[in-house]
Order: C-alpha cells, then sequence, then structure tokens
C-alpha cells in the first residue's frame, strides 16, 4: 500500500497558499469534478486533492493533475492582446 500521509506538499499559486495530496488510481473511489476545467474525474484516476494550509479543511478541491499545474504555472498577469 501506499503511505498516503508522505504525499502531503506546499504550494503558492496566484492566489495563495495551497497544501497538496496526491490521490493513486486505487485511492480514487468516487467521481469528482475538477474546477479547473469543470469536468469529472473519473473512479480510478491519479489526480490531487488542494486545501487551504489554514481552516477546517471543507474547502478541499479535487483537481485533474494537468489542470492543476496549468493553474499553478500560469502567470499573475497573463499576456493579453
Ligand atoms: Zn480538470
Amino acid at each position: 500500500m501506499l503511505r498516503i500521509t508522505g504525499g502531503q506538499r506546499r504550494e503558492t499559486g496566484p492566489d495563495g497558499e495551497w497544501v497538496l495530496r496526491r490521490i493513486p488510481g486505487a485511492a480514487a473511489t468516487k467521481v469528482y469534478r475538477c474546477p479547473g476545467c469543470a469536468q469529472e474525474i473519473p473512479a480510478g484516476m491519479p489526480h490531487l486533492v488542494a486545501w487551504r494550509p489554514y481552516g477546517d479543511g471543507e474547502d478541499r478541491r479535487h483537481w485533474h493533475t494537468s489542470c492543476w499545474d496549468r493553474r499553478s504555472h500560469r502567470s499573475p498577469r497573463p499576456p493579453r492582446r
């Protein structure tokens, strides 16, 4: 079994600090809706959970790994023409 408690890390994004946990496919037993693309994360797909380091954890959100990467690498001032 994977040790899920070892998979946490902190990340600072354009909207503040988040704690991330990687969810392996075997632990993804429910369908979630990704706030990045508004599409479903099917059961069995490895993904990420993100929540604020402060608070009670009720703001946990499940993200596609690729959507989270896109989000956190986005520049604070996106190039617009
Ligand atoms: Zn997504």
